[in-house]
Protein backbone atom coordinates (compact mmCIF):
# COMPACT_ATOMS: atom_id res chain seq x y z
CA UNK A 1 0.00 0.00 0.00
CA UNK A 2 1.50 3.49 -1.26
CA UNK A 3 2.71 6.06 1.65
CA UNK A 4 0.03 9.10 1.84
CA UNK A 5 1.66 12.26 0.55
CA UNK A 6 -0.37 14.38 2.73
CA UNK A 7 -0.11 17.96 1.28
CA UNK A 8 -2.84 19.11 3.81
CA UNK A 9 -0.28 18.72 6.87
CA UNK A 10 2.81 19.90 4.42
CA UNK A 11 1.01 23.27 3.33
CA UNK A 12 0.30 24.12 6.98
CA UNK A 13 3.81 23.81 8.03
CA UNK A 14 4.80 26.29 5.18
CA UNK A 15 2.45 28.55 6.10
CA UNK A 16 2.51 28.33 9.74
CA UNK A 17 6.17 29.38 9.03
CA UNK A 18 5.63 32.33 7.18
CA UNK A 19 2.91 33.26 9.63
CA UNK A 20 5.93 33.76 11.93
CA UNK A 21 7.88 35.49 9.85
CA UNK A 22 5.33 38.06 9.42
CA UNK A 23 5.16 38.04 12.70
CA UNK A 24 8.61 38.88 13.38
CA UNK A 25 8.29 41.78 10.81
CA UNK A 26 5.05 42.88 12.32
CA UNK A 27 6.90 43.02 16.03
CA UNK A 28 9.55 45.47 13.90
CA UNK A 29 6.71 47.50 12.78
CA UNK A 30 7.82 47.45 9.04
CA UNK A 31 5.10 46.79 6.59
CA UNK A 32 4.04 43.68 5.79
CA UNK A 33 3.73 41.77 2.64
CA UNK A 34 0.38 42.71 0.26
CA UNK A 35 -1.23 40.85 -2.58
CA UNK A 36 -3.90 41.80 -4.54
CA UNK A 37 -6.25 39.57 -5.86
CA UNK A 38 -7.81 40.84 -9.26
CA UNK A 39 -10.92 39.14 -10.45
CA UNK A 40 -13.09 40.00 -13.73
CA UNK A 41 -16.80 38.37 -13.60
CA UNK A 42 -18.55 36.05 -11.09
CA UNK A 43 -17.71 32.85 -11.99
CA UNK A 44 -18.39 30.41 -9.08
CA UNK A 45 -15.39 28.58 -9.12
CA UNK A 46 -13.12 31.19 -9.29
CA UNK A 47 -14.93 33.24 -6.16
CA UNK A 48 -14.23 30.70 -4.48
CA UNK A 49 -10.69 30.04 -4.97
CA UNK A 50 -9.93 33.88 -4.58
CA UNK A 51 -12.06 33.96 -1.43
CA UNK A 52 -9.32 31.12 -0.27
CA UNK A 53 -6.27 33.00 -1.01
CA UNK A 54 -8.02 36.07 0.98
CA UNK A 55 -8.68 34.16 3.85
CA UNK A 56 -5.20 32.37 3.72
CA UNK A 57 -3.66 35.93 3.61
CA UNK A 58 -5.45 36.63 6.58
CA UNK A 59 -4.28 33.59 8.72
CA UNK A 60 -1.12 34.44 8.26
CA UNK A 61 -0.96 38.23 9.04
CA UNK A 62 -0.64 39.68 5.06
CA UNK A 63 -2.35 42.28 4.07
CA UNK A 64 -4.64 41.39 0.69
CA UNK A 65 -6.83 42.77 -0.94
CA UNK A 66 -9.36 41.83 -3.76
CA UNK A 67 -10.19 43.51 -6.43
CA UNK A 68 -13.78 42.02 -8.17
CA UNK A 69 -14.30 43.84 -11.57
CA UNK A 70 -17.68 43.50 -13.46
CA UNK A 71 -18.13 40.89 -16.58
CA UNK A 72 -17.56 43.78 -18.61
CA UNK A 73 -15.08 45.45 -17.74
CA UNK A 74 -13.00 46.46 -20.76
CA UNK A 75 -9.14 45.68 -21.32
CA UNK A 76 -7.92 48.65 -20.99
CA UNK A 77 -9.66 49.04 -17.61
CA UNK A 78 -8.09 46.33 -16.13
CA UNK A 79 -4.49 47.06 -17.87
CA UNK A 80 -4.86 50.18 -15.98
CA UNK A 81 -6.02 48.47 -12.58
CA UNK A 82 -2.55 46.71 -12.88
CA UNK A 83 -0.27 49.42 -13.82
CA UNK A 84 -1.98 51.04 -10.64
CA UNK A 85 -0.77 48.16 -8.34
CA UNK A 86 2.63 47.71 -10.27
CA UNK A 87 3.29 51.31 -8.79
CA UNK A 88 1.63 50.72 -5.23
CA UNK A 89 4.20 50.22 -2.57
CA UNK A 90 1.84 48.39 -0.61
CA UNK A 91 1.63 45.93 -2.55
CA UNK A 92 4.09 43.03 -3.52
CA UNK A 93 2.19 40.31 -5.79
CA UNK A 94 -0.50 41.10 -8.08
CA UNK A 95 -2.60 37.95 -9.41
CA UNK A 96 -4.71 38.35 -11.83
CA UNK A 97 -7.70 35.18 -10.96
CA UNK A 98 -8.16 33.25 -14.51
CA UNK A 99 -9.87 32.57 -16.83
CA UNK A 100 -10.55 35.96 -18.35
CA UNK A 101 -14.03 36.78 -20.06
CA UNK A 102 -13.36 36.06 -23.87
CA UNK A 103 -12.78 39.82 -24.67
CA UNK A 104 -10.01 40.21 -22.56
CA UNK A 105 -6.78 39.15 -23.94
CA UNK A 106 -5.23 36.91 -21.33
CA UNK A 107 -1.30 36.92 -22.48
CA UNK A 108 -1.31 40.93 -22.60
CA UNK A 109 -2.81 40.90 -19.08
CA UNK A 110 -0.48 38.87 -17.69
CA UNK A 111 2.39 40.18 -19.27
CA UNK A 112 1.28 43.97 -17.82
CA UNK A 113 2.29 42.66 -14.27
CA UNK A 114 5.96 43.70 -13.41
CA UNK A 115 7.63 40.65 -13.26
CA UNK A 116 8.62 41.74 -9.85
CA UNK A 117 5.52 41.22 -9.01
CA UNK A 118 4.53 37.89 -10.80
CA UNK A 119 3.56 35.69 -7.48
CA UNK A 120 1.82 33.24 -9.89
CA UNK A 121 4.78 32.94 -12.07
CA UNK A 122 2.86 33.18 -15.74
CA UNK A 123 4.84 36.26 -16.96
CA UNK A 124 6.87 35.57 -20.14
CA UNK A 125 9.99 36.61 -17.45
CA UNK A 126 9.17 34.26 -14.82
CA UNK A 127 8.11 31.27 -17.45
CA UNK A 128 11.57 32.05 -19.57
CA UNK A 129 13.79 31.78 -16.07
CA UNK A 130 12.46 28.81 -15.07
CA UNK A 131 13.27 27.12 -18.20
CA UNK A 132 16.94 28.16 -18.44
CA UNK A 133 17.09 27.48 -14.86
CA UNK A 134 17.03 30.74 -12.52
CA UNK A 135 15.88 31.20 -9.57
CA UNK A 136 12.18 33.28 -10.07
CA UNK A 137 8.70 32.95 -9.18
CA UNK A 138 7.77 29.73 -9.88
CA UNK A 139 4.29 29.05 -10.95
CA UNK A 140 2.58 27.97 -7.31
CA UNK A 141 0.77 24.21 -8.61
CA UNK A 142 4.47 22.98 -10.09
CA UNK A 143 6.51 24.49 -7.10
CA UNK A 144 3.76 22.73 -4.66
CA UNK A 145 4.33 19.86 -6.82
CA UNK A 146 8.77 19.67 -6.17
CA UNK A 147 8.44 20.58 -2.83
CA UNK A 148 6.07 17.20 -1.71
CA UNK A 149 8.29 15.14 -4.15
CA UNK A 150 11.29 17.04 -1.72
CA UNK A 151 9.20 16.32 1.45
CA UNK A 152 9.04 12.83 1.42
CA UNK A 153 12.73 12.38 -0.71
CA UNK A 154 11.03 11.00 -3.78
CA UNK A 155 14.17 10.10 -5.80
CA UNK A 156 14.08 12.14 -9.18
CA UNK A 157 17.47 11.94 -10.53
CA UNK A 158 18.13 9.84 -13.51
CA UNK A 159 14.08 8.81 -12.67
CA UNK A 160 11.32 8.42 -15.94
CA UNK A 161 9.08 11.54 -14.96
CA UNK A 162 5.67 11.29 -16.88
CA UNK A 163 3.86 14.31 -17.09
CA UNK A 164 0.29 13.50 -18.28
CA UNK A 165 -0.86 17.50 -19.82
CA UNK A 166 0.77 20.37 -20.94
CA UNK A 167 -1.30 23.23 -19.77
CA UNK A 168 0.61 26.41 -19.30
CA UNK A 169 0.08 26.53 -16.11
CA UNK A 170 1.04 22.94 -14.18
CA UNK A 171 2.17 20.51 -17.25
CA UNK A 172 4.55 22.34 -19.04
CA UNK A 173 6.50 24.23 -15.88
CA UNK A 174 6.30 21.02 -13.51
CA UNK A 175 8.13 19.43 -16.92
CA UNK A 176 10.84 21.84 -17.15
CA UNK A 177 11.21 22.17 -13.30
CA UNK A 178 12.19 18.22 -12.96
CA UNK A 179 13.78 18.37 -16.31
CA UNK A 180 16.67 21.03 -14.48
CA UNK A 181 20.25 19.86 -13.74
CA UNK A 182 19.81 20.52 -10.19
CA UNK A 183 19.30 18.97 -6.78
CA UNK A 184 15.29 17.85 -6.56
CA UNK A 185 15.16 17.32 -9.95
CA UNK A 186 17.34 16.16 -12.88
CA UNK A 187 14.22 13.71 -13.84
CA UNK A 188 14.43 11.96 -17.86
CA UNK A 189 10.31 13.67 -18.33
CA UNK A 190 8.10 12.72 -20.83
CA UNK A 191 5.19 14.91 -21.45
CA UNK A 192 1.94 13.29 -22.65
CA UNK A 193 -1.17 15.00 -24.31
CA UNK A 194 -4.61 14.47 -26.01
CA UNK A 195 -2.56 13.42 -29.28
CA UNK A 196 -1.20 10.29 -27.56
CA UNK A 197 -3.13 6.96 -29.01
CA UNK A 198 -2.20 4.54 -26.34
CA UNK A 199 -1.17 6.47 -22.97
CA UNK A 200 -0.33 3.72 -21.08
CA UNK A 201 2.64 3.26 -23.53
CA UNK A 202 4.44 5.98 -21.51
CA UNK A 203 2.38 6.05 -17.95
CA UNK A 204 3.38 2.32 -17.18
CA UNK A 205 6.92 3.47 -17.85
CA UNK A 206 7.08 6.26 -15.22
CA UNK A 207 8.82 6.08 -12.04
CA UNK A 208 6.84 9.26 -11.11
CA UNK A 209 3.59 9.78 -12.74
CA UNK A 210 2.14 13.15 -12.58
CA UNK A 211 -1.64 13.69 -13.68
CA UNK A 212 -2.90 16.84 -14.84
CA UNK A 213 -5.95 15.99 -16.93
CA UNK A 214 -9.13 17.46 -15.79
CA UNK A 215 -10.82 13.90 -16.55
CA UNK A 216 -12.05 12.00 -13.21
CA UNK A 217 -10.48 8.80 -12.56
CA UNK A 218 -8.24 8.80 -16.03
CA UNK A 219 -5.41 6.91 -14.91
CA UNK A 220 -6.66 3.32 -14.03
CA UNK A 221 -4.31 1.03 -12.08
CA UNK A 222 -3.44 -0.92 -15.33
CA UNK A 223 -1.70 2.06 -16.68
CA UNK A 224 1.08 2.41 -14.25
CA UNK A 225 3.69 -0.29 -12.98
CA UNK A 226 4.54 -1.25 -9.33
CA UNK A 227 6.29 1.44 -7.03
CA UNK A 228 5.52 3.94 -8.86
CA UNK A 229 5.02 7.62 -7.34
CA UNK A 230 1.95 9.31 -8.18
CA UNK A 231 1.35 13.03 -7.97
CA UNK A 232 -2.67 13.72 -8.96
CA UNK A 233 -3.21 17.66 -9.86
CA UNK A 234 -7.09 16.99 -11.16
CA UNK A 235 -9.80 18.73 -9.49
CA UNK A 236 -13.27 17.25 -10.97
CA UNK A 237 -16.57 17.48 -9.67
CA UNK A 238 -18.59 14.44 -9.56
CA UNK A 239 -22.24 14.08 -8.78
CA UNK A 240 -22.57 12.03 -5.71
CA UNK A 241 -26.08 12.56 -4.20
CA UNK A 242 -24.60 11.32 -0.74
CA UNK A 243 -22.67 14.36 -0.29
CA UNK A 244 -24.03 17.27 1.39
CA UNK A 245 -23.32 19.14 -1.91
CA UNK A 246 -24.64 17.24 -4.34
CA UNK A 247 -21.03 16.68 -6.17
CA UNK A 248 -17.57 15.29 -4.82
CA UNK A 249 -14.17 16.06 -5.58
CA UNK A 250 -12.26 13.06 -7.25
CA UNK A 251 -8.69 13.51 -9.11
CA UNK A 252 -7.56 12.26 -12.04
CA UNK A 253 -6.60 9.01 -10.76
CA UNK A 254 -8.52 6.14 -9.47
CA UNK A 255 -7.15 6.43 -6.33
CA UNK A 256 -8.52 3.08 -5.09
CA UNK A 257 -7.02 1.05 -7.30
CA UNK A 258 -3.63 2.70 -8.32
CA UNK A 259 -2.90 3.12 -4.53
CA UNK A 260 -2.69 -0.30 -4.56
CA UNK A 261 0.22 -0.37 -6.73
CA UNK A 262 1.77 2.59 -6.00
CA UNK A 263 5.07 3.87 -3.82
CA UNK A 264 3.52 6.79 -2.76
CA UNK A 265 0.33 8.67 -3.95
CA UNK A 266 -1.57 12.50 -3.31
CA UNK A 267 -5.05 12.10 -2.29
CA UNK A 268 -7.51 14.64 -4.05
CA UNK A 269 -8.51 16.65 -2.13
CA UNK A 270 -5.62 17.39 0.26
CA UNK A 271 -3.03 16.75 -1.82
CA UNK A 272 -1.77 18.78 -4.41
CA UNK A 273 -4.96 21.85 -3.95
CA UNK A 274 -3.10 22.84 -0.42
CA UNK A 275 0.36 23.68 -1.64
CA UNK A 276 -0.87 25.67 -4.57
CA UNK A 277 -2.30 28.42 -1.90
CA UNK A 278 0.64 27.82 0.50
CA UNK A 279 3.40 27.95 -2.89
CA UNK A 280 1.23 31.66 -3.12
CA UNK A 281 1.83 32.97 -0.33
CA UNK A 282 5.40 32.19 -0.18
CA UNK A 283 5.83 33.71 -3.59
CA UNK A 284 4.71 36.72 -2.24
CA UNK A 285 6.91 36.73 0.70
CA UNK A 286 9.54 36.43 -1.45
CA UNK A 287 8.59 39.05 -3.56
CA UNK A 288 8.50 41.23 -0.42
CA UNK A 289 12.36 40.55 0.19
CA UNK A 290 12.89 41.13 -2.89
CA UNK A 291 11.27 44.72 -3.37
CA UNK A 292 12.21 45.55 -0.03
CA UNK A 293 16.06 44.58 -0.20
CA UNK A 294 16.09 46.85 -3.64
CA UNK A 295 14.66 49.63 -1.86
CA UNK A 296 17.34 49.29 0.82
CA UNK A 297 20.29 48.84 -1.96
P1 LIG B 1 -5.94 21.95 -19.12
O1 LIG B 1 -7.33 21.62 -19.54
O2 LIG B 1 -5.36 23.27 -19.48
O3 LIG B 1 -4.95 20.81 -19.68
C1 LIG B 1 -5.30 19.48 -19.65
C2 LIG B 1 -4.24 18.68 -20.37
O4 LIG B 1 -4.64 17.31 -20.36
C3 LIG B 1 -4.06 19.09 -21.84
O5 LIG B 1 -2.69 19.22 -22.14
C4 LIG B 1 -4.69 17.96 -22.61
O6 LIG B 1 -4.10 17.70 -23.87
C5 LIG B 1 -4.46 16.79 -21.67
N1 LIG B 1 -5.41 15.72 -21.95
C6 LIG B 1 -6.75 15.80 -22.02
N2 LIG B 1 -7.28 14.62 -22.35
C7 LIG B 1 -6.24 13.77 -22.49
C8 LIG B 1 -6.14 12.40 -22.85
N3 LIG B 1 -7.20 11.67 -23.14
N4 LIG B 1 -4.91 11.84 -22.91
C9 LIG B 1 -3.82 12.58 -22.64
N5 LIG B 1 -3.85 13.88 -22.30
C10 LIG B 1 -5.06 14.46 -22.24
O7 LIG B 1 -5.90 21.71 -17.57
P2 LIG B 1 -4.94 22.27 -16.39
O8 LIG B 1 -3.54 21.87 -16.63
O9 LIG B 1 -5.26 23.67 -16.15
O10 LIG B 1 -5.51 21.44 -15.16
C11 LIG B 1 -5.51 20.02 -15.14
C12 LIG B 1 -6.28 19.55 -13.93
O11 LIG B 1 -5.62 20.02 -12.77
C13 LIG B 1 -7.71 20.09 -13.84
O12 LIG B 1 -8.51 19.12 -13.19
C14 LIG B 1 -7.58 21.28 -12.92
O13 LIG B 1 -8.77 21.58 -12.22
C15 LIG B 1 -6.51 20.80 -11.98
N6 LIG B 1 -5.73 21.86 -11.36
C16 LIG B 1 -5.49 21.73 -10.03
C17 LIG B 1 -4.75 22.65 -9.37
C18 LIG B 1 -4.47 22.44 -7.92
O14 LIG B 1 -4.13 23.37 -7.22
N7 LIG B 1 -4.55 21.19 -7.44
C19 LIG B 1 -4.24 23.85 -10.03
C20 LIG B 1 -4.46 23.85 -11.46
C21 LIG B 1 -5.20 22.89 -12.08
P3 LIG B 1 -4.13 18.76 -25.07
O15 LIG B 1 -3.11 19.81 -24.71
O16 LIG B 1 -3.74 17.97 -26.25
O17 LIG B 1 -5.51 19.32 -25.10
Amino acid sequence: MAVLIDGKKVAADIREELKSKVEWLKSLSVRVPGLVTIMVGDNPASQSYVRSKGKACAEIGMFSKIEILPEETSEIKLLEMIDSYNSNDDFDGILVQLPLPKHINENKIIERISPEKDVDGFHPVSVGNLVIGKNTFYPCTPNGIVQLIKHYKIETAGKHVVVVGRSNIVGKPIANMLLQKKEGANAIVTVCHSAADVLSRYTKDADILIAAIGRANFITADMVKDGVAVIDVGINRIDDDSAPKGYKITGDVDFENVSKKASFITPVPGGVGPMTIAMLLQNTFLAYIKITKQKLA
